[in-house]
């Protein structure tokens, strides 16, 4: 038993840069695609019950629909997951401005976040590491950031992302990965039929513009409420208003425990595969996210995404956390480390 990495061509960027496209593949029959581009996951391949590979994850097939298309396909977002109010934080007695994409506000690292940067890749002990260097300034952001994050497929079918940081000025650091499952395949409809638990006793409440009120509201009672499995589509149209404003769930969820211990925070199954997964993270926080945007996308092999035909599950900080001081904050300060990891592991039955 044993992971193999190998490596090939994937593409140009539009500057004219080589991207690679790199495969993780377990002797299970799990294979992962990672890119140099933007450190997107193109294509996720776990065997069904039946032992039949499936595409769990959307994505394009080109590095120009990446460059060009919308939704952070698969992607890794830095360097700071979810939005940002009006693109504005003070730190160390400073007020910074960073490129505001989203209806006003910051949202995953702005115009040229690193989902939009090729990076470079070495491979050690079977694990994909990604590096990069973000300059002082970048998206508005103080100090240079030096970012890698390994990838790594156990034989027993766990990916994991781990998440190293380091920069010469305090600075915000919140990385995640955005993709986007359908655990029946990606090009398969919509994902309301899978069920999904999440260890979340609470979410934090937002305005219109989906950023938070600061209110940390309990799920109990709600069409929040994941603590017990239920399918994602059962409550999603309720007349609740934080579903409402989001056109379904795209909220942060707390997970519960510690930050910096790997825990479980969600479970998801899909029947007619039998193909779950279950998320572990050290992060404090979940965005829960159902796909409201997609409107007919033209994705990989022909396949259209729209409207709840993929999830997201990114682990984070909460989101605008630097203009909230009582939630735990994505402060990196000069010379410490970010160490962050987010496990899943794929299975069917
Ligand atoms: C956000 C959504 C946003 C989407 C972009 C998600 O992480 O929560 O509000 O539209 O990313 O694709």
């Amino acid at each position: 038993m044993s992971v193999r990495v190998t490596k090939s061509e994937f593409g140009k960027t539009s500057a004219g840069k080589e991207v690679e496209l790199y495969i993780l593949s377990s002797s299970a029959g799990i294979e992962v695609g990672v890119l140099t581009y933007g450190g997107i996951i193109p294509f996720l391949r776990v065997p069904d019950r039946a032992g039949n590979p499936v595409d769990i994850v959307l994505g394009f097939d080109s590095i120009a629909e990446y460059e060009n298309g919308r939704g952070y396909l698969g992607a890794l977002i830095g360097r700071c997951a979810n939005r940002i109010g009006k693109g504005r934080f003070t730190l160390d007695g400073r007020e910074y401005t960073l490129a505001c994409n989203n209806n006003g506000n910051h949202l995953h690292g702005g115009i040229n976040g690193f989902d939009k940067k090729v990076w470079s890749a070495v491979v050690e002990n079977n694990k994909l590491i990604l590096s990069l260097v973000s300059p002082d300034g970048d998206e508005g952001y103080p100090g240079n950031l030096s970012v890698s994050v390994s990838h790594s497929l156990s034989d027993d079918g766990v990916f994991t992302w781990e998440y190293f940081a380091k920069t010469d000025k305090d600075t915000v650091c919140n990385l995640t990965n955005h993709s986007y499952f359908n655990l029946a395949g990606h090009d398969s409809g919509d994902v309301l039929s899978h069920i999904l638990k999440l260890n979340s006793d609470s979410f934090t409440n937002t305005d219109e513009k989906l950023i938070p009120t600061g209110e940390i509201l309990p799920v109990e009672g709600t069409p929040m409420d994941f603590r017990q499995a239920s399918p994602i589509g059962s409550r999603i149209n309720q007349d609740y208003p934080p579903l409402q404003l989001a056109g379904g769930y795209d909220h942060n969820f707390a997970v519960r425990g510690k930050t910096g211990v790997l825990r479980s925070a969600a479970f998801c199954y899909e029947e007619t595969t039998g193909i779950s997964l279950e998320l572990k993270t050290t992060l404090p926080g979940l965005q829960f996210y159902s796909g409201n945007f997609l409107d007919n996308v033209k994705g990989k092999a022909g396949a259209i995404y729209n409207k709840h035909s993929g999830f997201c599950l990114e682990n984070q900080f909460f989101p605008d956390a630097v203009n909230h001081p009582y939630f735990e904050q994505p402060i990196l300060k000069a010379g410490q480390a970010f160490r962050h990891t987010t496990s899943i592991k794929f299975s069917a039955r």
